[in-house]
Order: structure tokens, then sequence, then C-alpha cells
């Protein structure tokens, strides 16, 4: 999301449950997408595809219609970081396709993203999101109650720009997720140990770390689509997740969507996190 200062809503046990079954629902919509997608593959096709599931399942596209968007996903190739259109691609080998989803059911949305890797992805770029990817189990390790979001955007930013080089987005964040899509806090990739709202326990958060091979710098198209100002590529990943004592509680799951990416010979995978973490 863009950044704009949003209430703070702590949700019920009951109010986490509706969240998390519209976030299972989305990463059931990613796994498709992770089965369907390849070189000469549309954006169109994997598009039309999760829109069916979600409707299928009674449920709604959380991203069409709002701000204007005009699809059930936002797919966002290589150099381009967030809010691609489908309708503009058709997939190649070596492209890097971040994709997003969200649904609204219940009055509650859900929100996740994963950046699937197609064929012969140079090694560079295959550590890039390694090290996203990682980044984002990083983040989430933070969000317990007592800390705080600086300590999120802390543990993102040290991992994957001072550890690694790459460049952390600034003007895009994580977000509370509710009965609106984006409600506050805001939660920056980057940021300070001990700094920023204080998380309790109830507080569901996008954790949605968004990080360039190169600089940090972005712009953006007049239709919503925002891409790296230096051109090289950008990947992302996203979980929404509850604030619990001791450990969040991760709402969403890419576990089967990680799992189709073995099964599906046009992916490469990325989830080798223990190889990646040191
Ligand atoms: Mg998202
Ligand atoms: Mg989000």
């Amino acid at each position: 999301m863009a950044k704009d200062k949003k209430d703070i809503i702590y949700k019920t046990d009951e109010e986490v449950e509706l969240i998390r079954k519209n976030c299972l629902m989305v990463c059931d919509a990613l796994t498709l997408v992770a089965e369907l997608i390849g070189p000469g593959v549309s954006g169109r096709k994997i598009d039309e595809q999760a829109e069916q599931l979600i409707r299928d399942n009674g449920a709604i596209p959380g991203f069409k219609g709002l701000y204007d968007f005009p699809a059930t996903l936002c797919v966002s190739v290589n150099d381009e970081v967030v809010h691609g259109i489908p309708y503009n691609h058709e997939f190649k080998d070596g492209d890097i396709v971040s994709v997003d989803c969200g649904v609204y059911l219940n009055d509650f949305y859900g929100d996740a993203a994963y950046t699937f890797c197609i064929g012969d992805v140079d090694e560079k770029i295959m550590e890039l999101c390694r090290i996203t990817r990682a980044s984002l189990y990083k983040g989430i390790e933070q969000a317990v109650p007592g800390n705080r979001i600086g300590d999120i955007g802390f543990a993102i930013q040290n991992y994957t720009e001072r550890k690694h080089g790459y460049g952390v987005v600034r003007e895009l964040v994580g977000h509370g997720v509710g009965r609106v899509l984006h409600e506050g806090p805001e939660v920056p990739n980057y940021g300070r140990r001990g700094k920023g709202t204080m998380m309790k326990n109830g507080l569901v958060i996008a954790i949605e770390p968004m990080i360039n091979l190169g600089r940090k710098d972005v712009k953006s198209f007049e239709d919503g689509t925002v891409i790296t100002k230096d051109r090289k590529p950008s990947a992302h990943y996203e979980h929404t997740v509850c604030v619990r004592k001791g450990k969040a509680d991760i709402l969403s799951n890419h576990a089967p969507i990680e799992a189709a990416i073995l099964k599906n010979p046009n992916l490469k995978e990325v989830a080798d996190i223990l190889a990646t973490i040191a």
C-alpha cells in the first residue's frame, strides 16, 4: 500500500479466524497460479482462473475495483515492484513474477503474495528472491506483543539492505488487515529498533518486503504500476499474521504454493530457506 495514516483496530479471536479463512483462500488462488504459470502463459489467464476460484468459494476478489484496480491479481514482472496489471503480460523464460492477491468475505479481507521464478532465472535474481523470502520470516519473528513496528522493519532492512546490499522500497509498506484492506498501522520494511507503535495481542498485519536488486528508488506509471527507477528486478513476498505472545500466528500459508512450485517444471523454487538464512 501507499503510505497514509489509518486507524489501528485490534481483532477478536473470531475475527482473526474469518481473516485466516480469507488468507487461506488467497493462498489457494496463488497455488492455482503456481500450477498454471510458465513461459507463454498470459497474465489474463492466471487472473481469470484466480477470480473463478475466489468466486466459486463465495468470496469477492479483494483488489478488483479498489483504487480503480481492474483485476483480481496484481502481477508485477521483473522491474515492476507492485500493482502491475495482469493483462499487460505474457510470461517468458527468465521472468520473476510477483503475484499479489486479496479476497473479501464475511466483511473481512485476506492478503498474501508470492514471487514466482520462471525457467532459467539468473542466479543473482534467484538470490534476491531467496533473501527477500527469508526477510519476510525475519520480520514475522518480531511480530510479538511488546515489540514495536520498527522492530519488524529493522529486521527486514538489516538483513536485505545492510547485510546483502539490496534496496528496500520506502514508498510502499505493509499494513493492518481487517474490514478494510489497508488499515493501520503502516508496516515499513525499514526502521529502527524500539521505534513506532507497540504491538499488542490481536493485531493483524500484512508484512510484505518489497526488495530491489539495485537501488531503493521507484517510480509509478499512470495505471498505478510501480517500477524500479534503475529498471533492475524487484521481489515481493507477503504474509498476513496475527500478533501473538511467543510467536506470531501466520494466517496465510505459502506451503501449498511452494509444493505446487516443486511440481511445476517451468518454475525454479526459492524456498530453500536454510541455505540462505545464514
Ligand atoms: Mg498483498
Ligand atoms: Mg498487502
